[in-house]
């Protein structure tokens, strides 16, 4: 972690006094927004809405089907909503660089004020005016609990769920290095607080799959390889899979965490052709390597056990190029380091 992480970690005071001041807020998350994103931004924007602040969310891409079941999803907008509206202080959650909201979104809303960013990704920008970020986090909606927490108010029963979708997704429902005791203390006041059923939150998120999703995998697991030595895995995702089956990019969302579950596997690699022929590209790694540096190097980012990138390059020299980087990776590693 740098100084500059450290500096930020306690910007809480900072952030709730600049939260006071002003009246007008936007919020906006990442592209292909998942659960800690879309969490993380509506628990806080029910938290400045019972402030009495103004507050809109604007977000490139439209909230995934499964969750449409958090209080407010449907006051997230898109980029056409933004019209006249002029933030004071617009805040971006869990994104890791400005660009990742999308182009369109940030040359139409910026620039504010006030810059905020809210953000746990290891290799997180420290784009804002005031940043929060802690790579320690769990997650987004984790951060932002802790802000409410510092703000000495009562968190609401919908703030509750928001941020208990977003610590659950984040963590892999609580199965990854990522979920801590603090964690675990948090989600569990949180389902006191919230008075919701735990278990009705995961099968909203994880149970709700269309079966176009379910042909899609039988398609994308066909695809499966590994390498000689076991460690590396990788499946991919073609624009012809997606025709076949009717489905889109989102929908190969969270297949590269099943790759990861191969006995043996240290890194595993999902990699999807996008309609412009460049590749979308996830990594998982099992502890040995940090999977947020290898992504790097493709000028892509996250954290050091999930991690991301696109690269301008077709899918199938993408999986070569990154196969070839991760048993670098692999070869440089003592096999005894775990990192967390
Ligand atoms: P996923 O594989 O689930 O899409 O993403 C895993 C992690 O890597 C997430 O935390 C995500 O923010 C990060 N990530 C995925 N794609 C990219 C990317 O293109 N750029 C950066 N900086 N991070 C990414
Ligand atoms: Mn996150």
């Amino acid at each position: 972690m740098n100084t500059q992480y450290m500096a930020d970690m306690h910007n809480y005071g900072t952030l709730l006094a600049l939260l006071d001041r002003y009246q007008y807020f936007a919020l906006s998350t990442h592209i292909n927004p998942d659960g800690d994103a879309i969490g993380s931004e509506l628990s806080l924007y029910l938290f400045l809405t019972d402030l009495g602040k103004s507050v809109r969310i604007f977000n490139t891409d439209a909230v995934p089907v499964n969750y449409r079941f958090l209080p407010s999803w449907n006051n997230i907008e898109d980029v056409h909503s933004v019209g006249t509206y002029r933030p004071e202080v617009m805040i971006v959650l869990d994104a890791s660089t400005l660009e990742r909201i999308g182009k369109t979104l940030s040359k139409i809303l910026l620039p504010v004020h006030t810059l905020v960013n809210i953000d746990h990704h290891a290799t997180a920008e420290a784009f804002g005016d005031i940043n929060l970020i802690n790579p320690s986090a769990s997650s987004t909606s984790e951060i932002v609990y802790t802000l409410i927490k510092h703000h000495q108010t009562p968190i609401s029963k919908a703030c509750a769920i928001c941020l208990y979708t977003g610590l659950m997704f984040d963590t892999g429902c609580f199965r990854y290095s990522n979920a801590t005791a603090e964690t675990h203390r948090i989600a569990a006041e949180l389902i006191e607080v919230g008075e919701f059923a735990p278990d009705e939150v995961y099968r909203y998120v994880y149970e709700h799959i269309p079966v176009s999703k379910i042909r899609l995998l039988s398609e994308i697991l066909r695809t499966l390889q590994v390498t000689d030595n076991g460690k590396i895995a990788s499946v991919y995702a073609t624009q012809t899979m997606f025709g076949k089956t009717g489905t889109t990019p989102e929908a190969v969302e969270g297949v590269v965490n099943q790759i990861q579950a191969i006995a043996g596997v240290e890194v595993a690699l999902c990699v999807c052709e996008l309609p412009d022929g460049s590749t979308k590209v996830s990594l998982r790694s099992q502890g040995q390597v940090d999977v947020s540096e290898l992504a790097s190097e493709f000028e892509g980012g996250g954290h050091s056990r999930a991690a991301g990138c696109r690269i301008v390059m077709p899918y199938l020299s993408a999986i070569t190029a990154l196969t070839h980087c991760a048993q670098q990776y692999i070869d440089q590693t003592p096999r005894d380091v775990v990192i967390r």
